[in-house]
């Protein structure tokens, strides 16, 4: 059993920021759960389907995780089968955010370098 049952999911936007959802396994075993361009659902094999428009191509990309993955891991980064690019971080809230903040911050440093 999970000791958390709460994952978090942050999905790259169009224009490239990352917004971030929060939701229980017993939420999407319930039926699933929709956020905006990301569709959540519990499979009978207790694995996690998820459903997304790319940010990036614009075609929907379906990625599949094992709930038993999630105990060794704290974070899994999935990208666009076109471009290779990062499209989603899911896993723990902290390392989520923590990733994020990380990328804003070499962003900047990019920027402030040319
Ligand atoms: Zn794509």
């Amino acid at each position: 059993m999970l000791c958390d049952t709460n994952l978090s999911l942050a999905l790259k936007s169009e224009v490239g920021e990352y917004r971030i959802f929060n939701f229980s396994i017993f939420q999407i075993k319930n039926g699933g759960e929709q956020f905006e361009n990301c569709k959540i659902n519990l499979t009978r094999h207790a694995e996690i389907n998820i459903k997304i428009k790319c940010p990036i191509c614009g075609k929907n990309h379906c990625y599949k995780f094992k709930i038993n993955d999630f105990r060794n891991t704290k974070m899994f980064t999935s990208g666009c089968e076109n471009s290779g690019l990062t499209v989603f971080f899911i896993g723990e809230f902290e390392m989520i955010s923590d990733t994020i903040n990380k990328q804003i911050y070499i962003n900047s440093m990019i920027y402030a370098m040319i």
